[in-house]
């Protein structure tokens, strides 16, 4: 089998005296998409904040894309292809969706390429060519959760990682939001979907990840997660 693209091997974590990840191992193949689920506290968020390197690996490794990126700070894991789209979608919410879609892309020299991506983008996502120059601050919670995807994507990453994707959308939004996924791994990108609702993530992903306080208690397709009684009646509220 090829290499794989992420390699997270007993990964352990935390903040201050406190450890959340506990030895944490899964792989990602180029291109595929994973979700991560779980309950609340489980540390989904401090998984994707240790993977972009906001947080100290404290054990394990993780390797990417054919480097050991254990030790790596957080440029230095943007500049290798790994892109983090936060929980809130922290945007720049005073300046233009297009000049947040140009902050995305600030580690990159390539002016008249950067200019070719925000035209892709924009074609991609055209709710955010029609909203070009408001404030991002100004957009609907949906079309902001878009315009930090194509922020994401402006950086040409290999995997995107998205924190909370449906959080407070409508379920039509988060439709429209899974369209733009299936577009994002047709790209040839991989994505890392952490979701509450663990319905539409395994509708979104072909591999899931279970996190139960800090350890990966269950993985494997989200097609055998999906009829797994432990998981519907802890997860999805089905007998
Ligand atoms: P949620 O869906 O509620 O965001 P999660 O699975 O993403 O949950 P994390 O946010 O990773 O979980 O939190 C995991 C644990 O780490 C929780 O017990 C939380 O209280 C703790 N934690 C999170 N952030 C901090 C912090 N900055 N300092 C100390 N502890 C933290």
């Amino acid at each position: 089998m090829a290499e794989a693209l992420l390699k997270v091997d007993s990964l352990v974590s935390g903040y201050g005296d406190i450890t959340v990840l506990h030895g944490v191992g899964f792989e990602m193949a180029p291109a595929e998409t994973l979700c991560l689920v779980g309950s609340n506290g489980a540390g989904k968020t401090t998984l994707l904040r240790t993977l972009s390197g906001l947080l100290d690996v404290r054990g394990g490794s993780v390797r990417f894309d054919g480097n050991d990126i254990t030790r790596w700070g957080p440029r230095q894991i943007l500049a290798a292809g790994i892109a983090h789209v936060p929980e809130g979608r922290r945007l720049f919410g005073p300046m233009s969706v297009i000049d947040n879609l140009r902050m995305g892309a600030y580690l990159r020299h390539d002016t008249a390429e950067i200019e070719r991506d925000i035209e892709r983008m924009t074609a991609m996502f055209p709710i955010l060519a029609r909203r070009a120059n408001q404030q991002a601050g100004t957009l609907s919670g949906g079309e902001q959760q878009m315009c930090a995807i194509a922020r994401g994507m402006m950086g040409r990453p290999k995997l995107l990682m998205i924190d909370e994707l449906s959080l407070g959308l409508a379920p039509q939004v988060v439709e429209q939001l899974g369209g733009v996924i299936a577009q994002v791994a047709r790209e040839g990108v991989a994505v890392l979907l952490v979701e509450q609702d663990v319905t539409t993530a395994f509708e979104l992903a072909s591999k899931g990840v279970v996190l139960d306080t800090g350890r990966v208690s269950l993985q494997g397709p989200t097609a055998e997660l999906s009829r797994n009684p432990a998981v519907r009646q802890a997860y999805m509220g089905l007998a």
